[in-house]
């Protein structure tokens, strides 16, 4: 097992599982919303990232933390590429190698685990949390990371905790690698005493800094008590938990994190996504209603931010408005950004995928998804592509690796992993990401002329 010392960059999809099943056919919902709607299940071939990805901004918004993917040098290739930082910036993720000696069992991988870690930690005294993240070689090889994780903390604790999740391409998608990450997180939040009882809002999923100062300061003038984020930037602010913690949802990838919260006592809240004006201001009427704030409250601190953030949407309107779209499954955001697309500059849906679907969590936006909207979960792809042709959608949201030969065909497409990478929640980000799926619009009609 090594360290690797040099950038290697690759870019397009990693093939997941084939599980052939037949889809079942949902028929249109005849009520208001998507509440009710039938979902089209497939389990066909995905073009998905694998979970790993989800290191390229949990590296950034946990300052202390170090992620050690154990794998192999295509897991290397494809976080170095998808992360583009250079070795020399002392980036806080790397790969252990496994090589032919730990996969052929010739060599003890825990001990070179081992050794790894411990030669890491020498060279960097920054870290606090070490995470091990497996991957499918790893899996292969049944190297087991949780036990290796707790001999490692018992060595290194109190300084180092570490501990461990998979990123593996076994998993739905790429976004659950920061779900099991999160989920790891959970035992190790402190509880909150009796005292911090009823007064505490953690808002979990990962935002960019700028973005969760923007909303943390909304809910501070708002009058929301305390608030902590998970993951916090730093262990030493891990947020205690209890049953006064009630949950709000940033992102809809956290399933099993809001589970893990939910066995400890924390309460969810409802709400929609902060994404759009609309949603921003359901996700705040929530947090401010938990802590017996009214709507006009919210209404009155958030006035300013609403209307730039409408001036933000006419631009884009102008070129969104009345045009279709398609989205494959790929992070599961696409039930909040469609339902932004539509309610709030008109576009027309065609499909709306989404690798899974929580409908708990996703309540809100089913509801205000248009009635009729064709809802799939999961992929097949080559039946996904032929819905895909047949409806000529003026604008497709799909992978790298289907986005060029889309484009091929003449259909206008939107990397969906740039909505990931982007800060897309809040009033103030409303206008940038109507601009994500107008600027591809004008770039056709350009070259149109
Ligand atoms: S974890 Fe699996 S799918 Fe992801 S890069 Fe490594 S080998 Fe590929």
């Amino acid at each position: 097992m090594s360290l690797p010392g040099s950038l290697l960059f690759r870019r397009g999809p990693l093939p997941g599982p084939i599980i052939p099943l037949q889809p079942e056919s949902p028929a249109p919902a005849a009520d208001g919303g998507c509440a009710s709607a039938p979902v089209l299940r497939e389990r066909g071939q995905r073009e998905v990232f694998c979970g790993l990805t989800g290191i390229v901004w949990l590296h950034r918004k946990i300052q202390d933390a170090f992620f050690l993917v154990v794998g192999s040098r295509t897991c290397a290739h494809l976080i170095q590429s998808a992360a583009g930082v250079m070795i020399f910036a002392e980036p806080r993720f790397a790969t252990a190698i496994l090589d032919e000696r730990d996969l052929a069992g010739l060599a003890d991988a825990n001990d070179e685990l081992d050794r790894v870690v411990q030669r890491l930690l020498e060279r960097r005294p920054d870290i606090r949390t070490l995470f091990l993240v497996g991957s499918c070689p790893s899996e292969v090889i049944k190297l087991d990371l949780s036990r290796a994780a707790e001999r490692l903390s018992r060595q290194f604790l109190p300084r180092v905790r570490v501990l461990n999740y998979s990123g593996s391409g076994i998993e739905t998608t790429f976004t659950q690698g920061e779900d099991a990450c999160l989920a790891a997180l959970v035992p190790t939040l402190p509880s909150a005493g009796a005292s911090a009882q009823a007064s505490s809002l953690l808002v979990v999923g990962t935002l960019p800094d700028v973005v969760e100062d923007q909303l943390a300061g909304l809910l501070e003038r708002i009058g929301v008590p305390r608030v902590d984020f998970l993951p916090a930037r730093r262990s030493s602010a891990a947020p205690a938990i209890g049953p006064g913690t009630r949950v709000l949802l940033a992102q809809p990838f956290v399933g099993e994190t809001v589970r893990l919260l939910e066995e400890r006592g924390a309460r969810r809240l409802e709400a929609p996504f902060p994404i759009g004006i609309e949603g921003t201001t359901a996700w705040l009427e929530a947090a401010a209603a938990a802590f017996g704030i009214g709507r006009s409250v919210v209404a009155e601190v958030t006035a300013s931010a609403r209307a730039r953030a409408q001036r933000a949407l006419e631009r884009q309107r102008e070129v969104l408005q009345g045009r279709s779209i398609f989205f494959f499954p790929d992070s599961q955001l696409e039930l909040p950004i469609a339902r932004f697309l539509a309610r709030e500059l008109g576009m027309r849906l065609t499909e709306v995928g989404t690798p899974y679907l929580h409908r708990e969590h996703q309540a809100q936006e089913l509801a205000w998804l248009p009635a009729g909207t064709r809802l799939s979960e999961g992929q097949d792809v080559e039946r996904q592509l032929d819905r895909c042709r047949a409806d000529r959608p003026d604008l497709t949201v799909c992978g790298l690796g289907l986005a060029n030969p889309l484009e091929a065909e003449g259909l206008t497409t939107k990397w969906a992993i740039e909505l990931v990478f982007s800060p897309i929640h809040g009033y103030e980000q409303a206008g940038d990401l109507a601009e994500l799926f107008a600027r591809p619009l004008r770039r056709r009609a350009l070259l149109a002329v």
